[in-house]
């Protein structure tokens, strides 16, 4: 049953008036006009307007950002029954992810036992609160690497059932020397790479391979970023009854109910401000911060001018949102410095497909020496990827993953589980809040 929403009710529901009203009562939706009409594409509730809201659209669970997190938690929804509408920024999909190295990490996967690999759930979680040095939960470090593995084998399962490409050589490349540069021979590969092991006891020989890297089709390039993405794009395009998805629409604040829970989001898109009503849940995956000078200055002001290689989109609209309704932080001055100038090179046949930046018409990206690389701070989360409130409660009907999350396993800047650790982390939560919105 719906509870009724009205203006003062919100404000007292919001469990963070102070947010709230700081924003000049910019978070009380019941007085916006949302007069767009319901666009014929999409349902609307054809409940007009409850307490003062006009839902334009709805589905069961609401995902914000159609990358990394975004595109885990839209198949695990739907694959447990829910209905899903994945509201992205951008014109294209794919975020970061499609545009990155091309590697997924993981533990105990099927390319790990081809090769003769033996690597398990208690290794990876040793490794990570090693090499986190304490910045990463207990609880998280635990959820991670139990499932890490089998996240590796879901996407490369992803990969068989819908695109003819084949995600994995079954190929180790010792060392995997060059792979941290972005200009490696790393595509197609299982290695050990990215992490300073030698911080930690280990060599990149010594340490367990669980870096796996995408093939790069058609031609060789560098980089597989797009084909690692491939087989989510794929999944959420077989599964269109199920998941619609809406672009170049803006996620702007969430709506509460007098309770304080996410009931549904406000967005800006071509109709203008609207609102999207979540029946079960609303999933915060936008990205994290990286491109945003105002939330450099105000959390990592010893990052200000660097240049970030992220997408331009991740402008930290998410996070702000979260905290205007009272979620905690994490971790909101760490991220990944990294020194020596990159160049990557992805296949140019995904351009039109994925959505990119900072490219050239043949696939090249130039990253400058020292630049930072992703932001490591966000919302904190419980091991069901639900938000919590400064108090330490879960905010009912808030979910995240990805580079939107503070309590992750990234750790301090320096010192990093290894290449592929955002990929893997982002899917993994991601999929751990899809299945539990669509069985909340
Ligand atoms: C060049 C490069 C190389 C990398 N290499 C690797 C690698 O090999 N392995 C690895 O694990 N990681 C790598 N990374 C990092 C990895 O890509 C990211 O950490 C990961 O994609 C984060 O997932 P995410 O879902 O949080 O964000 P993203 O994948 O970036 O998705 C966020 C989405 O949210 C959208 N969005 C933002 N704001 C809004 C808004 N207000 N409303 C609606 N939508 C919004 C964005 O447009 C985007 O589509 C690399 C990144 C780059 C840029």
């Amino acid at each position: 049953m719906e509870k009724k929403l009205t203006r003062r009710n919100f404000l007292a529901g919001a469990g963070f008036m102070g947010a709230v009203m700081g924003l000049g009562l910019a978070g009380c939706t019941s007085g916006s006009p949302a007069e767009s009409a319901a666009d014929d594409s999409l349902s609307a509730t054809g409940e007009g307007s409850e307490a003062g809201i006009e839902w334009a659209r709805e589905a069961d669970v609401v995902v914000l950002g159609y990358g990394a997190a975004g595109a885990a938690t839209a198949i695990e929804a739907a694959d447990n029954g829910a209905s899903v509408l994945i509201v992205e920024k951008e014109s294209l999909p794919g975020g970061s992810m499609a545009r990155c190295g091309g590697a997924i990490m993981g533990a105990g996967t099927r390319v790990q036992k081809e090769l003769g690999y033996e690597d398990t759930p208690d290794d990876m979680y040793q490794w990570i609160m090693t090499c986190t040095d304490g910045a990463c939960p207990d609880y998280i470090a635990r959820a991670y690497a139990d499932r890490c593995g089998a996240n590796v084998d879901w996407l490369e399962d992803l990969s068989k059932a819908h695109t003819d490409q084949q995600l994995f050589e079954y190929a180790r490349a010792v060392g995997g020397e060059g792979a941290t540069s972005g200009s490696s021979g790393g595509a197609g590969c299982l290695d050990a790479t990215g992490c300073e092991y030698e911080k930690f006891g280990f060599s990149k020989e010594t340490a367990a391979p669980r870096t796996h890297w995408a093939t790069a089709m058609p031609d060789n390039t560098a980089n597989s970023g797009p084909e690692l993405f491939l087989p989510l794009y794929e999944a959420i395009n077989a599964r269109a009854e199920q998941i619609e998805s809406v672009f170049d629409t803006k996620f702007v604040r969430f709506i509460l109910d007098e309770a304080g829970a996410v009931i549904g989001v406000e967005v800006e898109g071509q109709n203008g401000p609207e609102n999207i009503k979540a029946n079960k849940g609303v999933m915060l995956a936008t990205g994290g911060f990286c491109a945003s000078e105002e939330m450099q200055q105000k959390f990592v002001p010893e990052a200000v001018g660097k240049k970030c290689y992220m997408s331009d989109a991740c402008q930290g609209e998410g996070i702000l949102a979260a905290m205007a309704i009272g979620a905690d932080l994490a971790q909101m001055s760490y991220y990944y410095p990294i020194a020596k100038a990159q160049q990557y090179h992805y296949n140019v046949q995904y351009n039109d497909v994925f959505y990119h930046w900072d490219m050239d018409d043949e696939g090249y990206m130039e990253v400058p020496e020292d630049n930072m690389a992703e932001t490591h701070g966000g919302v904190v989360i419980n091991d069901k990827a639900q938000v919590l409130n400064v108090w330490g409660e879960v905010i009912p009907g808030l979910y995240a993953s990805g580079n939107d999350v503070g309590t992750n396993i990234f750790g301090k800047p320096g010192n990093y589980p290894g290449c592929g650790c955002y990929v893997s982390f982002a899917v993994c939560f991601g999929r751990i809040a899809g299945a539990e919105m669509a069985q909340a």
